[in-house]
């Protein structure tokens, strides 16, 4: 077989797996596996057996929609990206490039490699709908420190923790809104979003919550609101004390103890969803826009360092021409000056002679 045939053959073959990862047969083969796994009747191996089908189909699915094996493919995919695997965490793109695919390359010690799936994934977790913990984030510090790469573990390591500290800032918001309604001495608030709201947030936001979980006439107010509990990690939501008979609630609705009550689903209209679409992609380009700066004032502070270690290099081996400070010294080397030529020469004579 000439080589031609060959890439043929090769080309049908890809284009046979194509035709597989848009076949609706993927998604039902999923969905049947999700009985057997949710299905507390079956045995526990079944049960496990299911679960790893479906991890295994997800894994097929990315690798058909992106390149997860070299550092060009890993940094080809898109912030925000596009989810092959629907609603499913653990089929999400952030999920399998920090977990399974992130361990294969460091493994097989791909170092680059692993380390770029670790930052994308770290990428895609700053925006993403799930709830990621410190501890999370803190992984591609761990990795980076452990490849020798210290420098950037510090960068990563202070953008987590400004990160951080602006989600306590909402956990004591909470915590603040929850302490007033104690003091109105009601059992209820209101959570509501005013700008923006992503997929997840939608599916809680314009109800009445009781915050005790006593008053069956509302829903209690979910683990992740309560400042206990704290692990919302979005700034689409907020809270407020709710006085029932006093108040009214500020999103519209005919009966809002019905309305509370209504299935926990993302009811956003599609302007909504396109708004929540352009702050994102805008939310991305000012961190890409502030990461720039950052390189950039780090790019100069190494090149002042450079340039002062020269200084005093030249002020310790060669007294006589050295300029009185600095400055003078960065404004003769930018000028090329006949001064600094006079330097360079000596820096060179100086170097035949060691030899
Ligand atoms: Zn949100």
């Amino acid at each position: 077989m000439g080589l031609f045939d060959l890439f043929k053959k090769k080309k049908k073959s890809e284009n046979r797996l194509q035709r597989s990862s848009s076949n609706p047969n993927s998604e039902h083969y999923i969905k049947e596996k999700q009985l057997i796994l949710n299905d507390s009747n079956k045995s526990l191996e079944e049960r496990n057996a299911a679960y790893l089908d479906i991890r295994q189909e997800e894994e097929r699915r990315l690798n058909l929609a992106y390149d997860f094996n070299s550092i060009e493919g890993i940094n080809r995919i898109p912030v925000p990206c596009r989810e092959v695997n629907g609603s499913s965490s653990t089929g999400r793109v952030e999920y399998y490039l920090r977990g399974q695919c992130f361990a294969r390359h460091w493994d097989s010690g791909n170092i680059e490699l692993a380390l770029a799936c670790l930052k994308k994934a770290q990428e895609l977790m700053y925006i993403s709908d799930m709830i990621w913990k410190k501890d999370d984030f803190m992984r591609l510090v761990y990795y980076l420190r452990k490849a020798g790469k210290n420098q950037e573990a510090d960068i990563e390591e202070r953008k987590i923790n400004s990160y951080f500290e602006s989600k306590n800032e909402l956990r004591d918001s909470f915590s603040q809104r929850l302490k007033s309604a104690k003091e109105l001495h009601t059992d209820l608030v209101e959570i509501t979003n005013s700008g923006i709201c992503c997929a997840e947030c939608a599916k809680y936001r314009h109800r009445i919550y009781s915050i005790s979980g006593k008053d069956k006439r509302f829903p209690a107010l979910p683990a992740q609101f309560n400042p206990k509990t704290f692990s919302y990690n979005h700034f689409c939501l907020s809270v407020w004390p709710f006085v029932y008979g006093v108040m009214e609630p500020s999103f519209e609705c005919k009966d809002f103890i019905r309305y509370s009550n209504r299935p926990f689903v993302d009811d956003r209209t599609s302007e909504e969803i396109n708004n929540y679409i352009k702050w994102q992609m805008a939310e991305q380009q000012k961190l890409e826009r502030q990461e720039k700066l950052r390189q950039e004032a780090q790019e100069n502070a190494e090149r002042i360092e450079a340039l002062r270690k020269e200084f005093l290099w030249i002020q310790k081996n060669l007294p006589d021409l050295c300029p009185k400070s600095l400055s003078g010294y960065s404004r003769m080397k930018n000028a090329k000056s006949k001064s600094y030529q006079k330097i360079i020469q000596e820096i060179h004579r100086l170097m035949n002679a060691e030899k």
